[in-house]
């Protein structure tokens, strides 16, 4: 399979269909991105790479994160985990309110912004300072010791984050948040707006196409068991209110975040990151879906 020659077929033929979307404008600094962007990195578990465009510009990995705090929670903390956080589709969007007062603050799924919540109240149990565990995780796997949090992006996540305060007070007065919630939040907004590249990101998730092992570094950061798993919480719940459709047209494991960032996998074969800030009606990367859809079509690539 020559996949730069798929990649530059498809990148092209998204460029042309000129579908943009709208960066998401409810966090200022998303707001300010130039939304007619995309990059696109492949890592093969066989070490090699494909790429086109942007793939070396930088963007904040927003929702994705949610991702690895669930990994770094679930290595430590094992099954454990699934009595503070549940693994089902939610059916509302990734920052409502709404399940958690009748199922006593027991987020539905851990991407959802409640679920992560919980997530990182979890990591300040069982880390020290989970905010450089997580930073050394992401170091150590994409080998890019640069990659650190961008401060300007969290203050304005901070500065408008009214949901995310409302549902940290809400599960804490159910008594699924045992931290401050103030040092909670600072942690939660600071993953949410670690920066990186589509290279980065593609590394970064080899251990899921891996078996739980990174490629890049060859450090185990799941067992194969929870890897599965991990990967099938990211097909029913990776894409806010669009998994079932993601499922259905691209097949693929994955997720999404409101930079527009999408990072793919297909398990045994390869890690694969799309960044195009504009977005469509459900919160995900407009070009990101397109170009995976089309990417899926051409390579006959999918799990099912
Ligand atoms: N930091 C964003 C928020 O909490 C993440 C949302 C997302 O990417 O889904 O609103």
């Amino acid at each position: 399979m020559n996949y730069q020659q798929v990649i530059n077929k498809v990148y092209q033929s998204v460029l042309q269909s000129n579908r943009l979307g709208e960066a998401a404008d409810y966090i200022p600094e998303l707001a300010q991105v130039d939304a007619d962007q995309m990059g696109v990195y492949l890592h093969h578990n066989d070490h090699s790479s494909a790429y086109a465009g942007a793939w070396d510009q930088q963007f904040s990995i927003q929702s994705v994160v949610k991702v690895l705090t669930l990994t770094l929670a679930y290595k430590k903390m094992g099954s454990e985990i699934w009595h503070r956080v549940g693994v089902e589709p939610s059916g509302t969007p990734f920052n409502s309110l709404g399940h958690l007062e009748h199922e006593q603050g027991v987020p539905r799924n851990p991407f959802s912004n409640a679920g992560a919540l919980v997530v990182c109240d979890v990591l300040m149990d069982l880390f020290e300072d989970p905010r450089a565990a997580m930073l050394q995780m992401i170091r150590e796997s994409t080998g890019n010791p640069a990659i650190d949090v961008n401060k300007s992006i969290a203050d304005s996540e901070k500065s408008e984050g009214y949901r995310n305060v409302a549902l940290a007070n809400l599960i804490k007065s159910l008594g699924n948040i045992k931290h401050d919630v103030n040092e909670l939040l600072d942690l939660y907004f600071d993953c949410c707006s670690i920066s990186l590249n589509c290279k980065d990101l593609a590394l970064l998730f080899s251990f899921l196409a891996n078996q739980g092992t990174c490629v890049q570094s060859g450090k185990a950061l799941l067992t194969p068991s929870q890897s599965k798993r991990i990967n099938a919480v990211m097909l029913t719940c990776g894409f806010y209110d669009e998994a079932g459709e993601f499922a259905y047209k691209i097949g693929l494991p994955g997720k999404s975040g409101v930079s527009g960032a999408i990072v793919a996998v297909m398990p045994n074969v390869f890690s694969l990151a799309i960044w195009s800030p504009g977005l469509n009606i459900k919160g995900n990367s407009q070009r990101g879906i397109e170009f995976l859809e089309g990417f899926t079509n051409e390579t006959g690539q999918s799990i099912f």
